[in-house]
C-alpha cells in the first residue's frame, strides 16, 4: 500500500479536519469531566511513539484512547495495542475509526478499577498516554505501585504536574510525586505542547513525559510502605521541620527522635531538602 492509498483507507486522526470530521459524523460531544482533549497534531503523536521507542511487536498500554488518534499511530508503529477507555459510547466509534488495525484491542472500563496483568497477560510492556487531567497523579501512583512489567511510561500531563515529577531536593515543586516516581523511574520532559494541539484547546500548557522505568529502585529500602507512609508525612506538613511533620503523620515521638538520630538526619530539616537516598535512610530507622 503506498502512502496515497492508506490514507484513504485509514485517514490520520490526528489533525484539525479529520478530528472534526469523526466527532460530527458520530455526533459526540466531548466531556470536560472525562478530560477529553483530543491531539489534533500528528507531530505530537509521532513524538509519543519515538520517545516511547516503539518497536514493530511491542506490546503498549494505551489509557483513555478517545477516538483513536494515538492508538493509530502506535498502531501504525507495529504496536500491539490495548487500549482502556472509560467513555462508553467510544468503543463502537474505536471499532470503526481504527476499522482494519488488527494490532489494536479496546478495553472499556475505568482504568483504576482495571486489572491490569489480566487484560496485558505475561511480559513486559509499555505504556503510552494522553492523559486525563483530572486523575493523572491516581494513574500514574496506580501504574508504578502495583509493580507492573512495564519498561517505558510516556505520557501527555500538564505541564506543571512534569515538573514536580522532575523536580530535585529543595525546589519548591519538589513533593510526594517527585519522590515517588524518581524511585521507580527515570523520567524526562521531552517535549513542550501548546494548547492549540487539542481539540478543545485545554487551559493549561502540556507536557510530553518519558519515564524509563528502572529494573530495581532508586534506593534499596527494607519495607517500601515505610518508606511512601515517611515521605507523605514529611511532605504533608510542608512548613513544619521534619520532625514534627512526622509526627503529625502519626509517627509517635521517641520514634521520631530516635529514627533522625540513626539515620543521622537534621531533626530541624525541612522534608523537602531529603533526597530520595535520605527518605531511604530515615525509614529504614523506622524499621529496624
Ligand atoms: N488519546 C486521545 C487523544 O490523544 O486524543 C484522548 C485523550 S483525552 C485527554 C483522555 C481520554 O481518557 C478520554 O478519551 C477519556 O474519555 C478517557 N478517560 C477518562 N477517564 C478515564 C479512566 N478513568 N479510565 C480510562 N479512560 C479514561
Amino acid at each position: 500500500m503506498n502512502d496515497n492509498e492508506k490514507e484513504v483507507l485509514h485517514p490520520t486522526i490526528a489533525s484539525r479536519e479529520v478530528t472534526l470530521h469523526i466527532l460530527k459524523a458520530f455526533g459526540i460531544h466531548m466531556s470536560k469531566k472525562l478530560g477529553q482533549n483530543f491531539l489534533i497534531d500528528k507531530g505530537i503523536v509521532d513524538g509519543i511513539v519515538e520517545a516511547a521507542e516503539i518497536q514493530p511487536g511491542d506490546r503498549v498500554l494505551e489509557i483513555g484512547p478517545g477516538i483513536g488518534t494515538l492508538t493509530q499511530g502506535l498502531a501504525e508503529a507495529g504496536a500491539n495495542v490495548t487500549a482502556v477507555e472509560l467513555d462508553k459510547k467510544l468503543p463502537a466509534i474505536l471499532a470503526e475509526t481504527l476499522k482494519g488495525y488488527d494490532n489494536v484491542t479496546i478495553v472499556p472500563g475505568d482504568i483504576l478499577k482495571t486489572d491490569i496483568p489480566a487484560i496485558m497477560g505475561p511480559g513486559a510492556f509499555k505504556v503510552a498516554a494522553n492523559l486525563p487531567y483530572y486523575i493523572t497523579t491516581p494513574i500514574l501512583m496506580a501504574l508504578l505501585e502495583q509493580h507492573l512489567p512495564i519498561t517505558h511510561l510516556v505520557t501527555m500531563v500538564q505541564k506543571e504536574v512534569a515538573e514536580r515529577m522532575v523536580a530535585k531536593p529543595g525546589s519548591k515543586t519538589y513533593g510526594a510525586l517527585s519522590v515517588a516516581v524518581q524511585y521507580y523511574t527515570e523520567p524526562e520532559i521531552v517535549l513542550d505542547v501548546p494548547p492549540r494541539s487539542f481539540i478543545p484547546a485545554p487551559e493549561v500548557m502540556s507536557v510530553v513525559i518519558a519515564c524509563r522505568v528502572r529494573e530495581t529502585p532508586a534506593v534499596a529500602v527494607r519495607d517500601e510502605k515505610t518508606f511512601f507512609r515517611v515521605v507523605k508525612a514529611a511532605f504533608g506538613q510542608r512548613r513544619k521541620t521534619l520532625a514534627n511533620a512526622l509526627k503529625g503523620g502519626g509517627f509517635p515521638k521517641e520514634q521520631v527522635r530516635d529514627a533522625l538520630e540513626h539515620a543521622a538526619i537534621d531533626p530541624t530539616r525541612r522534608g523537602e531538602t531529603l533526597s530520595l537516598e535520605e527518605f531511604g535512610r530515615l525509614a529504614d530507622a523506622f524499621v529496624s
